[in-house]
């Protein structure tokens, strides 16, 4: 055997004299050697060489037999050769990782794969295999006993070769990034799963009445406490995505009774359990309800990163309030607010009205910048931009001092919160 030390016959000599494997679990070990090769051509060409050398060994010396005898059950190849010098035809021995059902398991495996994708509308796929199978395993025990580093995993020969067949017999294309569906193999119990990724829509709502809430508000009794919901309105885009479940991401809140103009609050839309990833994105406000109230712009789809990032981005919003004082205001009231409160930091303890589901904190919120009209001696109209964070009623009246500076404080009066609208948003 010296003769055969340290390359790529003399490993598979040694492996095969004491593991049968067929010659695409044999190639599968020498993976990294060859391009272009299909596994099944490596080990074809490895045993046919191997045999080859043998046969020559057992020319130039007869002692040699010994080395052919070793592995004739384990090869699978040239029987006749084997036949010739040791008598009979060889026993041949099953494959000891796949039991000679790879190819089996392949065909069933796509067949499974392409009748379970023809379910749902996708355009890109992945196939992940579950690890730890008992083939695996079996792979995985030679690896380690004989030190082999030029082996590729059947994980990943099956998913390469899974997934050309399925890409030409459904003309879908491998997607490793971000696919419309996961193709999960249990290679125990040939088990196919498909399931497809969430579909996130990145839109914006502008709402023009008020007592309108984002999500539906039911209260214990059954009842709802507001008639119609930003929900409401998309819930039925779950139909043109074939979609099980919609849940709403929306990049902050606004109070029921506030208005959202201009163009509108971003919100993303998270759709589940999708069965047609291929909807565009003109098509997908066919479904939506019409309201006169809520209007819905549907931008593009984004990933589910940029769902994480929209989310996080401290954003700055622009308000109009209309606020009557209970008393006449001086004629130098404009001024004093645009005094106090151009960029000013505004210092807040969680509000009261919202204290029950809130904890007590102190926050430091900014107004960049504010304008001021007295429409006459006790109404004002108010546009003030700020942190989105800044809790703009209690900015405006002062929540019994847990907001410093508040208008009400500087104006010296009690003020009243008549209307209060978003006008625009920047995140
Ligand atoms: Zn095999």
């Amino acid at each position: 055997m010296s003769s055969l030390s340290g390359n790529i016959i003399s490993k598979s000599a040694e492996i095969l004299s004491k593991y049968p494997l067929c010659s695409r679990c044999l190639g599968r070990l020498f993976a990294k050697y060859g391009l272009s090769l299909s596994n099944i051509a490596r080990g074809n060409a490895i045993k046919t060489l191997l045999l080859m050398e043998l046969h020559r060994l057992i020319i130039n010396d007869v002692r040699n037999l010994s080395l052919l005898k070793g592995i004739s059950e384990n090869v699978g190849v040239m029987p006749q050769l084997i036949s010739k010098y040791l008598g009979s035809t060889p026993n041949e021995k099953k494959c000891y990782v796949c039991s000679n059902t790879i190819e089996y398991v392949i065909s069933k495996l796509v067949q499974d794969m392409v009748s379970e994708l023809s379910k749902f509308k996708v355009r890109t796929f992945i196939i992940s295999i579950r690890k730890g199978s008992e083939i695996e395993r079996r792979e995985l025990e030679i690896v380690s006993e004989l030190n082999l580093d030029s082996w590729e995993s059947i994980r990943r020969e099956l998913k390469r070769e899974l997934g050309k067949k399925v890409k030409a017999l459904l003309d879908i294309e491998p997607e490793f990034k971000h696919p419309d569906a996961l193709v999960l193999v249990d290679l125990d119990t040939l088990n196919v799963k498909v399931t497809t990724t969430p579909t996130y829509i990145l839109c914006r709502y502008v709402k023009l009445g008020r007592n309108i809430s984002q999500v539906r508000w039911v209260s214990k009794n059954g009842f709802r406490k507001y008639p119609l919901a930003v929900e409401d309105v998309v819930e039925p885009i779950t139909k043109s995505f074939n979609a099980e479940k919609l849940q709403l991401h929306a990049v902050g809140r606004e109070d029921v009774d506030v208005r959202v103009l201009g163009n509108g609050r971003p919100l993303v839309i998270e759709l589940k359990g999708v069965k047609d990833k291929t909807v565009s994105v003109e098509d997908i406000a066919k479904n939506v309800v019409h309201s006169d109230l809520i209007l819905t712009f549907f931008d593009r789809y984004i990933e589910h990163k940029h769902l994480i990032d929209i989310k996080s981005r401290r954003s700055s919003k622009v308000y109009r309030l209309l606020v009557l004082s209970k008393k006449p205001l001086s004629s130098d009231s404009a001024e004093l607010l645009i005094r106090e409160f151009s960029n000013r930091a505004v210092r807040q303890r969680t509000p009261t009205r919202i204290l029950k589901r809130r904890k007590d904190l102190t926050h430091v919120g900014r107004v960049y910048d504010i304008k001021v009209m007295a429409v006459n001696e006790y109404l004002l109209e108010i546009l003030v931009k700020c942190d989105s964070s800044l809790y703009v009623k209690e900015l405006v009246h002062g929540d019994g001092g847990r907001t410093f500076p508040n208008m009400a404080e500087v104006l010296n009066s009690e003020l009243d919160l008549l209307e209060v609208d978003v006008i625009d948003i920047s995140y």
